[in-house]
């Protein structure tokens, strides 16, 4: 044998498709030969029947339009109460009534059902081989014990209690080569095997049940007018079965919107890429979470919430293949599972269709909604080889989906802040914030007009013992992932304060900006927090300004809202940080209580090569000042852009030009130096020259 492992797992499925074909030609053709035999034998035959085989044929009918006992498993196959009657007539008046019988019968239910004509002559062969098989076994035990073959004119006198020993052997060979031919014909992607033992210990259990009546029907036929008694096993049975399904069911599905639950896909999800590696195929997983639903759930309470994910998982099946599969995995969140996927690509466009699909707005309880949603895909086996993996994943690109506002992400590796070294930074940071390794650093702000100092703003560094200097690019945002933004914000304003406290007792009045994240807004406590570090520094609430970025703008939460006006209040104004980046829409720009604007370094860089640029920074300065605010241009570092910011009326600048970032020392000592700090120092210590002692 091959060492090699595709050889090796490519090989049972051709097995499996040979195994296919042959239980397809078997049940059908062998089944349907033996059918029509049957029926040559007991058509004919039929007027010498007695009452009681009519009693039984009738109840074999209404039993088989019952619902047949389903289980639980990959395809389900399933029991039905009537093959009670079926092997009651086989034992009473032989094979041949009893296999054109039942295959009458199944013939007119699947016609009734509407199952699809292709699987009828199929099941019906299916069912007959195996009552064929059972039928075999009795005949050789009554040749063999010198006894004859019932038949429609002379059926089975009596039972002896020896004949239970070839009917439970007749039931076990019915129901193997039924499970057999069953799985044969299954999904070709999964192993014989797989099918035959799928929930095999349920199957055989309720058809040994369903087939121990059998003999008891023998008996009642003597007295026909006993045979309803037979109803109420043969119902509790059902019942039973049905329960334990139902119970079933319940743990593996959502109840609010019928679809399966987190449990069903990940078991499904496992199950699916066993076979995605037997046939080599790619299956896709996507996390997919509504971007402002808790703002209705907030506003509108939970019935309208709940209302609404019901719909949302509507449109989300209705956007997918039947094959795909949706759950609700809580919440706001769905996954989606689609098998198989042709590429990567297909799966990414496959995850913007249902996007798409649910920014059609939505109505309900005569409400019209608009929702948003982020996708996060990855795909077996580019991204992961098992459950685990897949699903975190789906997750972090759905992180970074919701990150970037960009709708639909796919997993990229580069982009995982929770990558092994990701992790352990994210263990650091626990530490650095009790271990004081996170040191704030002023850069500070100067007016473009008067050339006066207007503030600085605080920008964290984490001074990490192996790795050196750690900026907050690399560890901001995976604080705002951890839980850990909250108290990162509350050190650097504290930090910050202090520093300011300190310059305020050396006679300089520097307001600081501290910069915000969005998890912060959204938090309630960032209010307490503030309040707390000024009047822990006693400070007044002009010193302080927050920084955030314009991300905040573009969610409409009622939260940020409140937090921004009770801020404004308290006297600490808001400046809107790297504008021109994000999607600000204005009527928002106008309500929220915003004083400063600062123009995202990325145009201001480019101010003297690329005239659009100019275009754009005059524009929104002429906003700002529109709405009255400030403007501010960030990343300053040449005299033309100097010059040209100056030209364009923006009033303050902040960037190497003027000053890199600087520690709490050296920060102090630029202060000191600098003209505008110098004049009115000299001011306030009547003329005393320069400012020595410590700050
Ligand atoms: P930001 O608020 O836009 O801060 C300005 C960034 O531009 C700083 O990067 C600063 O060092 C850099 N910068 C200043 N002048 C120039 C210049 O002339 N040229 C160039 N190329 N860059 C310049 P930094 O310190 O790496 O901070 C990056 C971002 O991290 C900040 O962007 C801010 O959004 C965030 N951040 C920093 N500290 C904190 C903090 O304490 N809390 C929160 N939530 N975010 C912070
Ligand atoms: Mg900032
Ligand atoms: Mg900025």
């Amino acid at each position: 044998m091959s060492a090699d492992g595709r050889e090796v797992s490519d090989h049972p499925s051709l097995v499996r498709l040979s195994m296919f074909a042959a239980g397809w030609w078997i049940s059908v053709v062998g089944g349907l030969v033996l059918v029509g035999y049957a029926l040559l034998q007991t058509v004919p035959a039929l007027p010498e029947a007695d009452a009681a085989f009519w009693v039984i044929a009738g109840l074999l009918l209404l039993f088989e339009f019952s619902p047949v006992i389903i289980g639980s498993g990959y395809d389900s196959q399933g029991v039905a109460t009537s093959d009670a009657f079926t092997f009651a007539i086989l034992y009473l008046y032989g094979p041949w009534p009893a296999i054109a019988l039942i295959s009458c019968a199944t013939l007119v239910s699947e016609l009734v059902k509407r199952k699809p004509p292709w699987k009828v002559p199929y099941n019906i062969g299916q069912f007959a081989l195996s009552l064929g098989s059972a039928a075999l076994v009795m005949e050789l035990w009554l040749r063999a014990s010198g006894d004859v073959t019932p038949t429609l004119a002379a059926p089975l006198a009596g039972l002896q209690p020896v004949d239970l020993t070839w009917m439970v052997v007749g039931w076990l060979t019915f129901f193997v080569v039924n499970n057999t031919l069953f799985s044969m014909l299954a999904d070709p992607g999964r192993t014989f095997a797989d099918d035959f033992f799928d929930d095999f210990a349920y199957y055989f259990f309720t058809t040994m049940a369903v087939l121990a009546v059998a003999p008891i029907v023998v008996f009642v036929s003597a007295q026909p007018a006993f045979m309803p008694l037979l109803l109420l096993p043969l119902y509790a049975v059902r019942k039973t079965a049905s329960i334990s399904r139902e119970k079933e069911h319940q743990a593996l599905h959502d109840s609010l919107t019928g679809l399966p639950n987190r449990k069903m896909i990940l078991a499904e999800l496992a199950a699916r890429l066993d076979v995605a590696r037997r046939q080599n195929t790619k299956v896709g997983f996507c996390l997919l979470d509504l971007d402002r639903f808790k703002e209705v759930n907030d506003t509108l309470g939970h019935q309208v919430g709940d209302r609404l994910l019901a719909v949302v998982a509507q449109r989300i099946q209705g956007a997918l293949r039947p094959d795909d599969i949706v759950a609700r995995l809580g919440g706001d969140e769905y996954a989606i599972l689609l098998d198989p996927v042709q590429s990567p690509d297909s799966a990414v466009e496959v995850a913007h269709r249902v996007r798409q699909a649910l920014t059609r707005p939505f109505h309900v309880e005569g409400m019209l909604f608009e929702l948003e949603a982020s996708v996060g895909v990855a795909v077996y086996p580019v991204h992961g080889e098992d459950v685990d993996p897949l699903v975190r994943r789906a997750d972090v690109a759905m992180y970074l989906a919701k990150e970037e506002r960009t709708g639909v992400e796919i997993y990229v590796a580069d982009r995982d802040r929770n990558s092994a070294s990701r992790l352990a930074l994210l263990g650091g940071l626990r530490h650095a914030l009790q271990n004081g390794e996170l040191q704030v650093h002023f850069q500070p702000k100067v007016s473009l007009g008067t050339g006066d100092v207007v503030g600085v703003e605080a920008l964290v560094r984490w001074h990490h013992p192996q790795r050196g200097l750690v900026m907050p690019d690399e560890f901001i945002p995976m604080a705002e992932h951890s839980g850990l933004m909250a108290p990162l914000t509350e050190h650097v304003i504290d930090e910050a304060l202090a520093q300011v406290a300190r310059w305020r007792m050396a006679g300089l009045e520097i307001p600081v900006a501290v910069n915000v994240s969005m998890r912060d807004l959204n938090g309630r406590d960032l209010l307490g927090v503030v309040a707390g570090a000024l009047e822990k520094h006693d400070l007044p609430a002009s010193l302080l300004v927050l920084e955030l970025t314009e991300r905040v703008l573009t969610r409409n939460s009622g939260d940020v809202n409140t937090t921004l006006n009770a801020l404004r209040r308290l006297g600490v104004a808001a400046s809107l940080d790297d504008f021109g980046t994000g999607y600000s829409s204005m009527v928002l720009l106008k309500k929220l209580p915003i004083a400063e604007i600062k123009i995202d370094r990325s145009f201001v860089s480019r101010l003297t090569a690329d005239p659009s640029d100019v275009t754009i920074v005059r524009s929104i300065v002429e906003l700002a000042h529109g709405l009255g605010m400030t403007a501010v241009a960030e990343g300053v570092e040449s005299e033309q852009v100097w010059d040209l910011l100056q030209g364009l009326g923006c009033d303050a600048a902040q960037g190497w030009y003027v000053s890199r970032p600087l520690d709490a020392d050296d920060a102090t000592a630029w202060l000191l130096q600098h003209p505008s700090q110098q004049r009115s120092l000299r001011v306030l210590r009547g003329g005393a020259e320069g400012a020595g002692g410590p700050v």
